[in-house]
Protein backbone atom coordinates (compact mmCIF):
# COMPACT_ATOMS: atom_id res chain seq x y z
CA UNK A 1 0.00 0.00 0.00
CA UNK A 2 1.02 3.39 -0.85
CA UNK A 3 1.07 5.64 2.25
CA UNK A 4 1.32 9.39 0.66
CA UNK A 5 2.71 11.98 2.81
CA UNK A 6 1.74 15.46 2.13
CA UNK A 7 4.17 18.51 3.10
CA UNK A 8 3.11 21.97 3.09
CA UNK A 9 5.78 24.90 2.34
CA UNK A 10 5.25 27.21 5.26
CA UNK A 11 6.65 30.50 3.55
CA UNK A 12 7.27 32.61 6.61
CA UNK A 13 5.49 35.65 4.68
CA UNK A 14 2.60 33.69 3.31
CA UNK A 15 -0.52 33.43 5.67
CA UNK A 16 -2.35 30.69 7.11
CA UNK A 17 -6.28 30.30 7.31
CA UNK A 18 -7.81 28.34 10.54
CA UNK A 19 -10.99 26.91 9.21
CA UNK A 20 -13.62 25.11 10.56
CA UNK A 21 -17.06 25.08 11.96
CA UNK A 22 -17.99 27.00 14.86
CA UNK A 23 -16.86 25.53 18.31
CA UNK A 24 -14.42 23.81 16.17
CA UNK A 25 -11.68 25.21 18.49
CA UNK A 26 -10.16 27.55 16.10
CA UNK A 27 -9.64 29.97 18.96
CA UNK A 28 -8.48 27.32 21.63
CA UNK A 29 -5.90 26.57 19.34
CA UNK A 30 -4.82 29.76 17.64
CA UNK A 31 -1.91 30.82 20.73
CA UNK A 32 0.22 27.73 19.66
CA UNK A 33 0.04 28.52 16.06
CA UNK A 34 0.79 32.21 16.77
CA UNK A 35 3.56 31.00 18.90
CA UNK A 36 5.33 29.00 16.99
CA UNK A 37 4.84 30.95 13.58
CA UNK A 38 5.07 34.45 14.83
CA UNK A 39 2.03 35.50 12.92
CA UNK A 40 -0.92 37.58 14.19
CA UNK A 41 -3.55 35.97 14.32
CA UNK A 42 -6.70 37.94 12.60
CA UNK A 43 -10.15 36.73 13.80
CA UNK A 44 -12.76 38.52 11.73
CA UNK A 45 -15.04 37.63 14.60
CA UNK A 46 -13.24 39.35 17.50
CA UNK A 47 -12.86 42.20 15.49
CA UNK A 48 -16.62 42.80 14.73
CA UNK A 49 -17.11 42.43 18.49
CA UNK A 50 -14.47 45.05 19.24
CA UNK A 51 -16.14 47.42 16.57
CA UNK A 52 -19.53 46.47 18.30
CA UNK A 53 -18.34 47.11 21.70
CA UNK A 54 -16.51 50.67 20.68
CA UNK A 55 -20.40 51.20 18.88
CA UNK A 56 -18.61 52.10 15.15
CA UNK A 57 -21.34 52.24 12.50
CA UNK A 58 -19.87 48.85 11.57
CA UNK A 59 -20.63 47.40 14.86
CA UNK A 60 -23.92 48.22 14.95
CA UNK A 61 -24.96 47.18 11.11
CA UNK A 62 -23.09 44.03 12.04
CA UNK A 63 -24.87 43.28 15.39
CA UNK A 64 -28.16 42.10 13.60
CA UNK A 65 -25.90 39.00 11.86
CA UNK A 66 -24.00 38.12 14.76
CA UNK A 67 -26.67 37.94 16.73
CA UNK A 68 -29.21 35.52 14.74
CA UNK A 69 -25.89 33.45 13.96
CA UNK A 70 -26.16 34.70 10.32
CA UNK A 71 -23.04 35.86 8.01
CA UNK A 72 -21.93 39.57 8.25
CA UNK A 73 -22.01 40.72 4.43
CA UNK A 74 -19.04 39.91 2.15
CA UNK A 75 -18.09 43.62 1.81
CA UNK A 76 -18.47 44.20 5.25
CA UNK A 77 -15.63 41.65 6.17
CA UNK A 78 -13.54 42.15 2.94
CA UNK A 79 -13.62 45.78 3.57
CA UNK A 80 -12.09 45.04 7.54
CA UNK A 81 -9.18 42.94 6.33
CA UNK A 82 -8.71 45.25 3.29
CA UNK A 83 -7.35 47.52 6.24
CA UNK A 84 -6.31 44.96 8.79
CA UNK A 85 -3.50 44.11 6.15
CA UNK A 86 -2.19 46.76 6.19
CA UNK A 87 -0.88 47.44 9.54
CA UNK A 88 2.80 46.50 9.94
CA UNK A 89 2.33 43.45 11.64
CA UNK A 90 0.42 41.99 9.17
CA UNK A 91 3.62 41.85 6.76
CA UNK A 92 5.22 38.32 7.05
CA UNK A 93 1.48 36.81 6.76
CA UNK A 94 -1.13 36.41 9.39
CA UNK A 95 -3.65 33.38 10.97
CA UNK A 96 -6.85 33.91 9.55
CA UNK A 97 -9.44 32.88 12.23
CA UNK A 98 -12.71 32.35 10.60
CA UNK A 99 -11.87 34.16 7.29
CA UNK A 100 -12.52 33.62 5.07
CA UNK A 101 -16.09 31.96 4.95
CA UNK A 102 -17.75 32.43 1.94
CA UNK A 103 -15.76 31.78 -1.86
CA UNK A 104 -16.33 35.25 -2.69
CA UNK A 105 -14.52 36.16 0.47
CA UNK A 106 -12.22 33.67 -0.48
CA UNK A 107 -11.35 35.42 -3.84
CA UNK A 108 -10.56 38.60 -2.47
CA UNK A 109 -8.27 37.19 0.35
CA UNK A 110 -6.58 35.78 -2.98
CA UNK A 111 -6.29 39.68 -4.13
CA UNK A 112 -5.05 40.41 -0.91
CA UNK A 113 -2.60 37.80 0.90
CA UNK A 114 -0.99 34.45 -0.43
CA UNK A 115 -2.21 32.20 1.72
CA UNK A 116 0.10 28.99 1.63
CA UNK A 117 -1.69 26.89 4.05
CA UNK A 118 -5.57 25.84 5.16
CA UNK A 119 -5.78 23.85 8.83
CA UNK A 120 -9.16 22.55 8.61
CA UNK A 121 -10.23 21.28 11.74
CA UNK A 122 -13.53 18.87 11.42
CA UNK A 123 -15.68 18.11 14.26
CA UNK A 124 -18.95 16.64 13.93
CA UNK A 125 -22.46 18.68 14.16
CA UNK A 126 -23.66 16.48 17.32
CA UNK A 127 -20.55 17.62 19.14
CA UNK A 128 -20.77 21.33 18.10
CA UNK A 129 -23.80 22.56 20.00
CA UNK A 130 -22.07 20.93 23.71
CA UNK A 131 -19.31 22.78 22.81
CA UNK A 132 -20.80 25.92 21.83
CA UNK A 133 -23.15 26.31 25.24
CA UNK A 134 -20.79 25.46 27.34
CA UNK A 135 -18.45 28.22 26.13
CA UNK A 136 -17.26 31.25 28.52
CA UNK A 137 -14.59 33.94 27.73
CA UNK A 138 -12.74 35.86 29.92
CA UNK A 139 -13.95 39.72 28.97
CA UNK A 140 -9.57 40.46 30.40
CA UNK A 141 -7.72 38.53 28.66
CA UNK A 142 -9.52 36.91 26.07
CA UNK A 143 -9.22 33.56 27.23
CA UNK A 144 -11.39 30.79 26.56
CA UNK A 145 -12.87 28.14 28.81
CA UNK A 146 -15.52 25.52 28.76
CA UNK A 147 -17.78 24.55 31.48
CA UNK A 148 -16.89 21.12 31.42
CA UNK A 149 -14.43 20.39 29.36
CA UNK A 150 -12.06 23.27 30.27
CA UNK A 151 -13.19 25.06 33.05
CA UNK A 152 -11.75 28.31 34.45
CA UNK A 153 -9.35 29.18 37.41
CA UNK A 154 -11.94 29.26 40.52
CA UNK A 155 -10.52 33.32 41.16
CA UNK A 156 -11.09 34.53 37.91
CA UNK A 157 -14.87 32.11 37.48
CA UNK A 158 -16.71 35.35 38.33
CA UNK A 159 -15.72 37.61 35.41
CA UNK A 160 -16.48 35.05 32.80
CA UNK A 161 -18.90 36.11 30.48
CA UNK A 162 -21.45 34.16 27.75
CA UNK A 163 -21.50 35.62 24.08
CA UNK A 164 -24.97 36.48 23.39
CA UNK A 165 -24.49 34.24 20.18
CA UNK A 166 -23.92 30.78 21.91
CA UNK A 167 -26.97 29.83 22.57
CA UNK A 168 -28.86 26.54 20.98
CA UNK A 169 -31.24 28.66 18.71
CA UNK A 170 -28.54 30.69 16.95
CA UNK A 171 -25.87 28.24 17.03
CA UNK A 172 -27.95 25.84 14.65
CA UNK A 173 -28.43 29.33 12.32
CA UNK A 174 -24.42 28.89 12.34
CA UNK A 175 -24.24 25.24 11.67
CA UNK A 176 -26.50 25.82 8.42
CA UNK A 177 -24.90 29.11 7.46
CA UNK A 178 -21.39 26.88 7.76
CA UNK A 179 -22.51 23.87 5.76
CA UNK A 180 -24.09 25.83 3.13
CA UNK A 181 -22.01 28.60 2.69
CA UNK A 182 -18.73 27.99 4.27
CA UNK A 183 -18.16 24.15 4.20
CA UNK A 184 -18.04 24.20 0.37
CA UNK A 185 -14.30 25.81 0.94
CA UNK A 186 -12.69 22.95 2.28
CA UNK A 187 -12.79 21.55 -1.61
CA UNK A 188 -11.61 25.08 -2.92
CA UNK A 189 -8.45 24.91 -1.08
CA UNK A 190 -8.44 21.49 -1.43
CA UNK A 191 -8.42 21.62 -5.15
CA UNK A 192 -5.53 24.37 -4.74
CA UNK A 193 -3.37 21.55 -2.69
CA UNK A 194 -3.42 24.16 0.54
CA UNK A 195 -5.97 21.91 2.86
CA UNK A 196 -4.35 20.22 6.09
CA UNK A 197 -7.45 18.42 7.76
CA UNK A 198 -7.07 17.32 11.30
CA UNK A 199 -9.83 15.57 13.93
CA UNK A 200 -10.90 17.99 16.06
CA UNK A 201 -13.17 15.37 17.76
CA UNK A 202 -10.99 14.59 20.76
CA UNK A 203 -8.80 16.05 23.11
CA UNK A 204 -7.80 19.67 23.20
CA UNK A 205 -3.64 18.51 23.46
CA UNK A 206 -4.59 16.09 21.07
CA UNK A 207 -5.57 18.68 18.41
CA UNK A 208 -2.51 20.92 19.31
CA UNK A 209 -0.36 17.79 18.52
CA UNK A 210 -1.71 17.01 15.11
CA UNK A 211 -1.55 20.83 14.28
CA UNK A 212 1.58 21.38 14.97
CA UNK A 213 2.48 17.80 13.16
CA UNK A 214 1.26 19.71 10.08
CA UNK A 215 3.12 23.16 10.54
CA UNK A 216 6.92 20.86 11.12
P1 LIG B 1 -14.07 28.27 17.57
O1 LIG B 1 -13.06 29.39 17.71
O2 LIG B 1 -13.73 27.33 16.46
O3 LIG B 1 -15.48 28.76 17.49
P2 LIG B 1 -13.39 27.67 20.36
O4 LIG B 1 -11.91 27.51 20.37
O5 LIG B 1 -13.92 28.94 20.92
O6 LIG B 1 -13.98 27.38 18.90
O7 LIG B 1 -14.00 26.41 21.15
C1 LIG B 1 -15.41 26.33 21.36
C2 LIG B 1 -15.66 25.74 22.76
O8 LIG B 1 -15.27 24.37 22.77
C3 LIG B 1 -14.85 26.41 23.87
O9 LIG B 1 -15.63 26.46 25.05
C4 LIG B 1 -13.64 25.50 24.05
O10 LIG B 1 -13.15 25.52 25.40
C5 LIG B 1 -14.21 24.15 23.71
N1 LIG B 1 -13.25 23.27 23.02
C6 LIG B 1 -12.29 23.61 22.14
N2 LIG B 1 -11.60 22.53 21.71
C7 LIG B 1 -12.16 21.45 22.34
C8 LIG B 1 -11.90 20.04 22.33
N3 LIG B 1 -10.92 19.51 21.57
N4 LIG B 1 -12.67 19.25 23.12
C9 LIG B 1 -13.66 19.80 23.89
N5 LIG B 1 -13.96 21.10 23.94
C10 LIG B 1 -13.22 21.93 23.17
P1 LIG C 1 -17.56 31.06 15.89
O1 LIG C 1 -16.16 30.66 15.60
O2 LIG C 1 -18.06 30.63 17.20
O3 LIG C 1 -18.52 30.80 14.75
P2 LIG C 1 -16.85 33.84 15.35
O4 LIG C 1 -16.38 34.59 16.52
O5 LIG C 1 -15.86 33.41 14.34
O6 LIG C 1 -17.68 32.63 15.93
O7 LIG C 1 -17.96 34.65 14.58
C1 LIG C 1 -19.08 35.20 15.26
C2 LIG C 1 -20.05 35.79 14.25
O8 LIG C 1 -19.41 36.89 13.56
C3 LIG C 1 -20.49 34.84 13.13
O9 LIG C 1 -21.61 34.05 13.52
C4 LIG C 1 -20.84 35.84 12.02
O10 LIG C 1 -22.08 36.49 12.28
C5 LIG C 1 -19.77 36.90 12.20
N1 LIG C 1 -18.56 36.60 11.38
C6 LIG C 1 -17.31 36.34 11.84
N2 LIG C 1 -16.45 36.13 10.83
C7 LIG C 1 -17.18 36.25 9.69
C8 LIG C 1 -16.88 36.13 8.30
N3 LIG C 1 -15.63 35.84 7.87
N4 LIG C 1 -17.90 36.30 7.42
C9 LIG C 1 -19.15 36.59 7.82
N5 LIG C 1 -19.50 36.71 9.11
C10 LIG C 1 -18.53 36.55 10.05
Amino acid sequence: MLIEKVYFAIDMSQSIVLFGPPGAGKGTQADAIVEATGKPQVSTGDMLRAALAAGTTLGLEAKKYMEAGELVPDDIIIGLIEERMQQDDASEGVLFDGFPRTIPQAEALAEIAEVSLVISIEVPDDAIVGRIVGRRMDPDTGDIYHVTFKPAPAEIAARLIQRKDDNEEAVRTRLTAYHNQTSPLAKWYEEKGLLATVNGNQAMADVGAEISAVLN
